[in-house]
């Protein structure tokens, strides 16, 4: 299997570039954002306890998002690979996930960054907020919160990855077209990497 993290702060292009990267490498795209947003319009339990969160910038507590990762890995079974989007984001949540794929016999074969400087998030996700329907957009002080959160929580996942050799920084500003390309010879070279071995 290939499984790949695409990592990077709100607003950095995880969920544009992940539609593009599953439609090419033909992984399973598994964002929690996305589950989350789903349980939240279909109303569930679930959904109502993690708009408190969202809608104040905050984590999900680790349990329901791990839970959520480990049913989506449990009903995929026939899976070449997965894309993780937004997910993991603390260190607990990159521990469980290295446990989940170690039962399917499986691991993280590389960790793509997004980078992109604060000043163009911030106007990225206003502009996002105009339409995309999203609570935690349209409000600069609760972006800052997610910033705040994700330099506190997340950065530290990255150092993880670092650590494990399997961290890549790729440059996340300008077209689309140019940062997928950038995104796509990262994977290229990973896979010849894997084929060798
Ligand atoms: P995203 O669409 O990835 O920006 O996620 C939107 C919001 O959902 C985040 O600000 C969090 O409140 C929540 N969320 C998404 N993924 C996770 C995660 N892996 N852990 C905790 N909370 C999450």
């Amino acid at each position: 299997m290939f499984n790949l993290v695409l990592f990077g702060p709100p607003g950095s292009g995880k969920g544009t570039q992940s539609e593009k990267i599953v439609e090419r490498f033909g992984l399973i795209h598994l964002s929690t954002g996305n589950l989350l947003r789903k349980e939240i319009s279909d109303k569930t339990p679930l959904g109502l306890e993690a708009k408190n969160f969202i809608d104040k910038g905050q984590l999900v507590p680790d349990e329901v998002v791990i839970g959520m990762i480990d049913t989506c890995l449990v009903n995929h079974p026939e899976a070449k690979g997965f894309l993780f989007d937004g997910f993991p984001r603390t260190i607990a949540q990159a521990e469980a996930l290295d446990k989940l794929l170690a039962l399917k016999k499986t691991s993280i074969s590389k960790v793509l960054a997004l980078e992109v400087s604060e000043d163009e998030l911030v106007r990225r996700l206003l502009e996002r907020g105009k339409t995309s329907g999203r609570t935690d957009d349209n409000d600069e002080a609760v972006i800052r919160k997610r910033f705040a959160v994700y330099k506190g929580e997340t950065e530290p996942v990255a150092h993880y990855y670092k650590q494990q050799n399997k961290l890549d920084r790729i440059p996340g500003e300008g077209s689309i077209d140019d940062i997928f390309q950038k995104l796509s010879s990262a994977i290229e070279k990973e896979r010849e990497l894997a084929t060798q071995e």
